[in-house]
């Protein structure tokens, strides 16, 4: 059983604030015209995607958000879709388009996500939003990332100056991330898959943000005394041996994966809280911030789109 002293970075708490705070701006827009709107585009039928799908339409439900699903058949065409797109694009009431990913191996991605109006791109991939990011410019960028920006600024995390070392390079996550935390004046070190000898950076990192997608890669001989660690990594655990390298003695997960049969684990391995100062717990720590800064990113959207952006870099 891991004795741990890291204190734990809770994101439900954090998305519960930040929803509280996005409905009031909501109720404002609301009183002043109309409601922020957000499309999402379903194509297909992937059972994960419709509940991505459904669980960011309920979001907007409850923070008082217009919002369309777009169902489109799996079979559809990369015309077909860029037709929807362009429809959407159009719409005085429309803030932000979201297409849902993957989409089926017929249609082009690149040029699907590059025919969104930038504006409108809530889920920041366009390479507008990503140059404008580059360029420490305001832009809609990534919501993943800037969850994880706003638990290091709601936590008081100081960021300048701090060598911040970033562990994945997608341009969902890992890129956009390095780049936000560049713009707070952090010394940032970006490691892939390629990087030699990854513990030799995560070593020396203040802040280590870790987004690969392998269960519990960083131990605790990777992390500084001290450290904050963000584990954005989101890993699906049914094979009972790595559970148990993972979370032997963990009553409460033991009990619960007797029950289903798997549990989530994050990238970071249990054993790292006995080193590290701050962490995010797997599930309940980035995951919640990510629809609520997709909220917050429909907001941002309608807010520029109207000539009002009051809130800045967020
Ligand atoms: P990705 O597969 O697109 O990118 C993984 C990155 O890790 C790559 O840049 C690769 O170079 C790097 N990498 C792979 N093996 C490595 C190694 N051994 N050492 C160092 N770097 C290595 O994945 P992604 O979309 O960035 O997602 C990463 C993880 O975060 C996944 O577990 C995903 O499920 C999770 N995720 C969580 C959220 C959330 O809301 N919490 C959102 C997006 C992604």
């Amino acid at each position: 059983m891991t004795t741990a002293t890291a204190s734990v970075l809770d994101g439900n708490t954090i998305a519960a604030q930040i929803r509280a705070e996005l409905a009031e701006e909501v109720r404002q827009l609301t009183a002043g015209g109309s409601p922020p709107g957000l499309a999402v585009v379903l194509v297909g039928e992937h059972p994960s995607s419709q509940i991505y799908v459904h669980n960011k339409i309920k979001a907007c439900r409850e923070l008082g958000i217009h919002s369309e699903e777009i169902a489109a058949p799996a079979s559809i065409t990369t015309e077909e879709l860029l037709a929807i797109i362009t429809r959407l694009n159009e719409r005085e009431d429309i803030d932000g388009i979201l297409v849902q990913l993957p989409l089926p191996e017929q249609v082009d991605v690149k040029k699907v996500l590059l025919s969104l109006a930038p504006e409108k791109d809530v889920d920041g991939f366009h390479p507008v939003n990503l140059g404008n990011l580059a360029a420490n410019r305001p832009a809609l960028v990534p919501c993943t990332p800037a969850g994880v920006m706003e638990i290091l600024h709601r936590t008081h995390t100081p960021i300048a100056g701090k060598h911040a070392v970033v562990v994945g390079r997608s341009q969902v996550v890992g890129r956009p991330m390095a780049l936000m935390l560049l713009n707070h004046d952090a010394t940032v070190t970006i490691c892939h898959s390629k990087t030699i000898d990854v513990s030799q950076f995560t070593r020396q990192a203040d802040i280590l943000v870790v987004a690969v997608g392998h269960a519990g890669l960083v131990t605790d001989s990777w992390v500084k005394p001290g450290a904050t660690v963000i584990d954005v990594g989101i890993n699906r655990i049914t094979d009972p041996v790595q559970f148990r390298s993972l979370f032997a003695g963990d009553a409460r997960r033991e009990q619960s994966f007797k029950e289903k049969g798997f549990t989530v684990a994050g990238d970071v391995h249990p054993r790292v809280a006995e080193v590290a100062a701050a962490i995010t717990p797997v599930p309940g720590g980035v995951g919640p911030l990510t629809i609520a800064m997709l909220m917050a990113n429909t907001i941002k959207a309608c807010r520029m789109r109207r000539g009002a952006d009051r809130r800045g870099g967020r």
